[in-house]
């Protein structure tokens, strides 16, 4: 038996990255998984087709973060395609590091609706079909525990809100037996910060470890947190950073 069998999972954003590395290492722990995605599409049906190889169960679904009724028929058409909902990992997010002074309305409604409106929403959505047992988990940054360069006011923001949402949440869903924590990756090399990016030196430097993680190093602590191990964690924040908020 595997730490997951039965279990219900969806990951947004679950079409690359860390997402995607979340969504395959739920499957692998026995999790049947449905993964959202924007643009996607083909990426998403790899990794359907990794997981259905594997003799996992999974389904790719668009909808797009910023779309409320996205959101809400993506977390239903998991409970419904699946039976049931044991697990939310809200992943999905968009970066953006730049001069406050550029930044615009556009990008601010932009990044806070995919980064913040989203998992409170899906969350909102989930708790209808949690049962005792169930866990939410979000996909924070490093940078909203330690701001350690300028350009991050907009994304700390975003992933700043993510602490409020997991502490209120733990506490409203606990009684139920609900756990939800946080998770803040440190610079992990998927599309949105490659580790030969412009700033990859900069920020590997910032790091104690010295390098960059990999999206499975992320999804290893969020099958932790989903599974027995987790049972007892809750409105918790746990840096996989390589140091870089120490
Ligand atoms: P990527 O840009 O590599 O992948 C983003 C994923 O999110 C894709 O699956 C994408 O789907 C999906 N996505 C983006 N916008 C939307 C939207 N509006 N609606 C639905 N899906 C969307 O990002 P990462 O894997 O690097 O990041 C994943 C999470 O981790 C994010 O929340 C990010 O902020 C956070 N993070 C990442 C760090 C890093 O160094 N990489 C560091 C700290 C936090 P599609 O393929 O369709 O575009």
């Amino acid at each position: 038996t595997r730490p997951l069998d039965g279990r219900v999972a969806l990951v947004t954003g679950g079409s690359r990255g860390i997402g995607a590395a979340i969504a395959l290492r739920l499957a692998a722990d026995g999790a049947a998984v449905a993964l959202t995605y924007q643009h996607g599409e083909d990426r998403a049906a790899q990794v359907v087709e990794r997981i259905t190889r594997d003799g996992g169960r999974a389904w790719a679904v668009r909808a797009d973060s910023r779309d409320p009724e996205a959101v809400w028929a993506s977390v239903a058409g998991t409970a419904d395609r699946f039976g049931r909902l044991d697990i939310l990992v809200n992943n999905a997010g968009v970066g953006l590091i730049g001069p406050f002074e550029g930044v615009s309305l556009a990008d601010v409604d932009r990044v806070l609706q995919t980064n913040v409106r989203a998992p409170f929403l899906a969350a909102q959505a989930a708790a209808a079909h949690l049962a005792d047992g169930g866990r939410i988990i979000s996909i924070g940054s490093c940078m909203a525990e330690r701001s350690a360069f300028p350009g991050g006011a907009l994304y700390t923001t975003s992933k700043a809100a993510l602490t409020g949402l997991t502490k209120a949440l733990a506490r409203e869903l606990g009684p139920r037996g609900i756990t939800v924590n946080l998770v803040h990756p440190g610079p992990i090399d998927t599309d949105m910060n490659p580790a030969d990016g412009e700033s990859a030196a900069l920020q590997a430097g910032l790091t104690a470890l010295g390098s960059y993680g990999r999206p499975s190093d992320v999804a290893a602590t969020v099958a932790h947190l989903a599974g027995e191990g987790g049972r007892y964690v809750t409105g918790a924040a746990i840096s996989v950073d390589g140091g870089f908020a120490v």
